[in-house]
């Protein structure tokens, strides 16, 4: 007998359950050579006590499989439970995000017929690495973390991707004319690695037109690729203007391990009712068949399941008068796609797979010339609620010495001193700038002796955040108004 791929399956909560054993029924009938071992997350887990949602054992069957066919799970109400799909991503560094966003018309109502856009989300870093402070009383503040290794990788993915399902176009999406260094960098990343392939064409649009467009013209772009919380944020928008998020499946690929899902929640108030859709599920497995090396298979699934949605078989969440023939449950659905196995859509175009990814993607960082590193200034915040900015200004221009100027402080990222408005709403966290005075590199011992002098003083600081130029650039930002 041919030897049966492992992997691991949770069938999580709400409707979890019946769409996994929809989807799971339905890759059986498709001949899939999968050995299932089952693992349980979330609710029922949360609940005994484990913040993690996920049990030491689990993780062993995922380390040991490499592939994790995972339904939605109910993260419970309250705090102290952390999210298990973040939890999952970076303990397994699957650091690509993929969900294709397909309009399925004239069968699924959407205004957006000709949509066919896959998002490619980086899904490790960004403010969504969830690093986050409670600064002071006033402030809280979140880290948002782009590096270049995880930039080369995502953008690499997004062009192979292109290339190995014959997509024509790779769209960029940052905010880089305001956030110049972290989402600079994954523009600038995107502009270096773009030229090797002459293939594919290439464009970049700042975030908040290019969402614009996406959800009034969609069927304008083709894969689309972008930092972590815009892609989180825009992926849920494709889908549902491609139809519904029922329908969209979801990839999640790290360079050893790999996941797929729903992109959808596990919709409780739907549960045991055999009411939901699989197909979000269905579609993400066929992405896992793919994935396995098992195209031919991945190919006989979506066909039938191409087949099933143009025969106007359809459950609650996309039924209508108009488009449909049956209204279904979880499970005939299933039934009706398993029994059109072999079968092509006749008029919804056809899909065809062509086996595993074999390329691979890892950063070339390592091959770049070093960068000239110069520490040249600290940016010191205090929390200091005794006055005005002027007055702190005179209080540490004292305190500066010979080693420091202080060039400016701000407040919420706007300059208060010197010069300030006094309309500038502030909060209890200063932003001190102190550079060379000739503009020169700066020592640790002399940030160690500016930080001795402010402690002493009785200024109490949150943090300091050094300034430094590469290759005689600064690279760090200036406040507004400085
Ligand atoms: P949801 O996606 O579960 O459901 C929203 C609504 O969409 C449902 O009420 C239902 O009407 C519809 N819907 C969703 N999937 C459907 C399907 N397959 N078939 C038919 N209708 C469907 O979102 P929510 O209600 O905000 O979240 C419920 C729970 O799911 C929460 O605990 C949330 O934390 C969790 N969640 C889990 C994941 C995951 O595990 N990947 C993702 C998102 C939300």
């Amino acid at each position: 007998m041919a030897q049966r791929t492992p992997i691991t399956v949770a069938k999580g909560d709400g409707i979890g359950p019946e769409i996994m054993d929809a989807t799971l029924h339905i890759l059986r009938e498709a001949g899939a050579a999968l050995d299932i071992e089952e693992i349980e997350i979330g609710e029922k887990v949360f609940l005994r006590g484990n913040s993690a949602g996920i049990e030491p054992g689990a993780w062993e069957s995922l380390r040991r499989t490499k592939v994790f066919l995972k339904a939605p799970i109910t993260t419970p109400q309250g705090g102290g439970f952390k999210s298990l799909n973040v939890t999952t991503r970076k303990m397994l560094g699957l650091y690509a995000n993929i969900r294709p966003c397909v309009a399925y018309a004239p069968y699924v109502d959407t205004l957006h017929p000709k949509m066919n856009v896959v998002i490619v989300r980086e899904n490790e870093e960004d403010t969504y690495a969830g690093i986050e402070y409670k600064q002071s009383r006033d402030i809280t503040a979140c880290l948002k973390l782009i590096s270049r290794p995880g930039c080369e990788r995502i953008v690499r993915y997004a062009f192979e991707y292109a290339r190995r399902n014959s997509r024509k176009k790779v769209t960029c999406f940052t905010k880089d004319n305001i956030m110049k260094l972290t989402d600079g960098l994954f523009h600038k990343v995107f502009d270096e690695i773009a030229p090797e392939y002459p293939d594919i064409e290439k464009e970049h649009w700042i975030v908040d037109i290019g969402a614009a467009k996406l959800a009034d013209t969609p069927e304008t772009f083709d894969v689309v690729v972008m930092p972590n919380l815009y892609g989180d944020i825009l992926s849920d928008v494709a889908a549902q203007i491609a139809g519904s998020v029922g329908l969209a499946g979801s990839a999640n690929i790290g360079a050893k391990y790999a996941m797929f899902e729903a992109i959808h929640g596990s919709a409780p108030r739907r549960a045991n009712q055999n009411l939901a859709n699989p197909s979000g599920l269905l579609l993400g497995a066929v992405m896992m068949l793919v994935h396995l090396d098992m195209p031919e298979i991945a190919a006989r699934v979506h066909n039938a399941w191409l087949k099933t949605i143009e025969d106007g078989i359809h459950t609650y969440d996309i039924y209508t008068e108009q488009n449909s023939t049956r209204k279904v449950g979880t499970k005939e659905f299933a039934q009706a796609v398993a029994a059109r196995m072999g079968q092509l859509p006749e008029k919804l175009p056809a899909v065809s797979y062509h086996g595993a990814p074999k390329h691979t993607v890892e950063s070339k960082s390592s091959t770049r010339a070093a960068e000239v590193k110069e520490m040249v200034g600290i940016d010191l915040f205090l929390e200091w609620t005794e006055g005005t900015a002027d007055e702190l200004g005179g209080q540490l221009e004292k305190l500066a010495g010979p080693d420091f100027k202080l060039v400016m402080i701000s407040n919420r990222g706007v300059k208060v001193y010197p010069g300030g408005f006094p309309d500038t709403l502030t909060a209890d966290t200063w932003r001190c700038r102190f550079m060379s005075p000739a503009g020169g590199a700066v020592t640790h011992a002399q940030i160690v002796g500016l930080l001795d002098r402010t402690g002493k003083a009785g200024h109490d600081f949150v943090k300091f955040e050094s300034l430094c130029n590469f290759d005689g650039k600064p690279a760090y930002s200036l406040s507004q108004g400085q």
